[in-house]
């Protein structure tokens, strides 16, 4: 069972996503508009495990709602429901910190499984971090520390908090190290692959890695564009 939060002020859509999303037993609080949904989370803190967030919404909208959470350090998986054929949705949902997003009008299905899948990755994140008998879920290289329990990197003295898809990207890119990632195994493997994802969100992902990990983003020495396949992590560059 989750606690989730659906922020959403049309009705019929919000009582839809409750009966859903508590059939499945989790529990289920519902708000009409942002402004509430920064109050609740303020008041809930971690014991959150996922935000519904419409963007459409009264008064401040999804994509100022996700990117306030994430200035004041709430790192809580997001799904965004976004309007159908509006890639610029998409972009900026993911550019706001959203982890996921689903366009509308969606199946309820559908959103269900989005869901699951959003927890499964936060559990999937935790848990390897959590277990007594694992060294600390860190990475260091080059003067940098990622700290993947806490979801963050640290470059020197500067501390960047990192969303879960963030962290989860950056930890497959590790993993790989040295290897070339290609767009197609970053979209099966760490958003679970949907044909209607467009690839410039990777790019904008990876286009926010570089920023906390590279001294000159624009000329990467870490994150590196393979051209017209994807990426290769590079922990320690020759010069
Ligand atoms: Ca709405």
């Amino acid at each position: 069972m989750a606690s989730l939060l659906v922020v959403e002020d049309e009705p019929h859509i919000a009582s839809g996503l409750r009966f859903n999303l508590e059939a499945e037993g989790h529990d289920v609080e519902v708000v009409e508009t942002g402004e509430a949904a920064l109050d609740v989370v303020e008041a809930r803190g971690s014991s959150l495990d996922a935000i519904v967030l419409d963007v459409m919404l009264p008064g401040i909208d999804g994509f100022e709602v996700a990117a306030t959470l994430r200035e004041r350090g709430h790192f809580v998986p997001i799904l965004m429901l976004t309007a159908r054929g509006r890639a610029q949705d998409v972009l900026q949902g993911f550019a706001a910190g959203a982890d996921d997003y689903l366009p509308k009008p969606f199946d309820l299905a559908i959103l269900v499984a989005r869901v699951h899948a959003l927890l499964r990755r936060r559990q999937w994140h935790q848990a390897g971090a959590q277990a007594d008998t694992t060294p600390p879920d860190r990475f260091t290289f080059a003067g940098r520390t990622v700290d993947f329990e806490a979801q963050q990197i640290r470059v020197g003295n500067r501390v960047h908090p990192l969303t879960l898809m963030e962290a989860n990207l950056l930890r497959y890119l590790i993993e790989r190290e040295g290897r070339v990632v290609s767009r197609k195994s970053i979209l099966e493997d760490v958003w679970n692959l949907r044909e209607d994802t467009d690839t410039r969100a990777i790019d904008h992902f990876i286009a926010r890695l570089r920023k906390y990990i590279e001294d000159v983003p624009s000329q990467p020495r870490h994150v590196l564009t393979v051209r017209s396949v994807g990426y290769r992590f590079v922990a320690e560059p020759e010069d």
